[in-house]
């Protein structure tokens, strides 16, 4: 008879070593943590008044997602043979390991989850610390990219945390070096000055660009897409679940695409209020903020926990990262009224 401490035993052991992902839910009067928008851009009607998906709860989504498909390829000026979506960006980031294996790069710090799902898979991660700018250091990336020949390359532009873009001279070098894929996570590109990378697809054929609609206002229905070549995308498809996305999002993504006017307005609102923010963190004795290109803001302090906790009184919540950067916390951009009861609180805090 199998005893319960043996029950682990039977766990591979990079599965073992992992820990879960966790999403913790502090109550909070305004919640600056996640990088979500403070907008939902749909009134609820319009996605529950189409009866045609609620009326049919009883059968399987379309599973290419053809209509969203025809829709963003559209507005992306691609061909929808070009477009992979998935369960949030997560899941596509999933599916291009399994597609692709490791070894597997990223500079640190960034998003977590592609050194957490390279050790799922049991694949290799290799993190490279990026330059004191917060961009790629070359020499370092390029010299792995020769010993190690990662499989895929995952660059965060905008990165997450530090929200600056890397220079693109140097992720173009990183993709002519590349014997493997390199993807270009571009979640928070809509709130980028940049261009991003999709007009260079056409001229590199290992690159891979990934989106997703869940930091500009979307992020309850996971729809994230990848946007490559058209073999790559066949090949990431072979991997994907059927029917991985959902009829209700399917369709509020749908209208999401359709309003993209007021989906846009509200990305301008959040790159605003970043502007007006960023300059009285810059004003407060004590905080160093960093430029950012995101719908987020990382700044340095003397004590990050205590404002963490001096700020979570006040009923403020947002991310404190100083387990990754040394002195640093993350805000994300709230609306105008939270994002002054942020400022307005954390100089209590400050003033302690
Ligand atoms: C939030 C985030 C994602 C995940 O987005 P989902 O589509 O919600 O899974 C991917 N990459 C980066 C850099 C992110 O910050």
């Amino acid at each position: 008879m199998m005893k319960k401490g043996d029950l682990s035993k039977l766990v591979r052991p990079n599965v073992r070593a992992l820990k879960a992902y966790e999403a913790k839910e502090i109550p909070c009067r305004v919640k600056l943590d996640a990088n979500e928008s403070p907008y939902s851009p749909l009134p609820p009607e319009k996605i529950f008044s189409n009866k045609d998906v609620l009326c049919s709860l009883n059968r399987y989504p379309d599973p290419e997602a053809k209509a969203l498909k025809k829709a963003f390829a559209k507005a992306l000026k691609v061909t929808d043979k070009d477009l992979l979506f998935g369960n949030g960006s997560d899941e596509l980031i999933y599916y291009l390991i399994t597609t692709f294996g490791g070894p597997v790069l990223f500079p640190t710090p960034t998003f977590v989850m592609y050194g957490v799902i390279a050790q799922a898979l049991g694949e290799k991660p290799i993190g490279v610390p990026l330059d004191a700018t917060f961009d790629l250091d070359m020499d370092r990336m390029l010299a792995i990219i020769k010993k190690d020949k990662p499989k895929l390359v995952f660059l965060s532009s905008p990165n997450n945390p530090t929200g600056n873009c890397y220079s693109a001279d140097r992720i173009l070098k990183v993709i002519e070096a590349s014997k493997g894929i390199v993807v270009v996570d571009e979640a928070y590109q809509p709130f980028s000055s940049s261009r991003g990378f999709l007009p260079l697809l056409k001229d590199y054929k290992n690159l891979i660009i990934l989106r997703t609609m869940s930091k500009i206002g979307f992020a309850a229905l996971r729809v994230g897409y990848m946007i490559a070549d058209e073999i790559l995308i066949n090949e990431v498809n072979k991997v994907r679940l059927p029917y991985n996305l959902n009829a209700l999002s399917q369709t509020a993504a749908l209208e999401g695409i359709k309003n993209k006017k007021v989906v846009d307005a509200r990305i301008r609102a959040i790159t605003d209020e970043r502007e007006r923010l960023f300059d009285e963190l810059a004003a407060l004795e004590g905080v160093t903020p960093f430029p950012s290109e995101a719908n987020f803001i990382l700044f340095k302090v003397t004590d990050p926990e205590k404002i963490f906790q001096g700020l979570l009184k006040q009923g403020v919540l947002i991310k404190n990262m100083d387990r990754v950067i040394g002195h640093a916390m993350r805000v994300t951009i709230g609306s105008r009224a939270e994002n002054t009861i942020f400022i307005d609180a954390l100089e209590k805090v400050l003033n302690k």
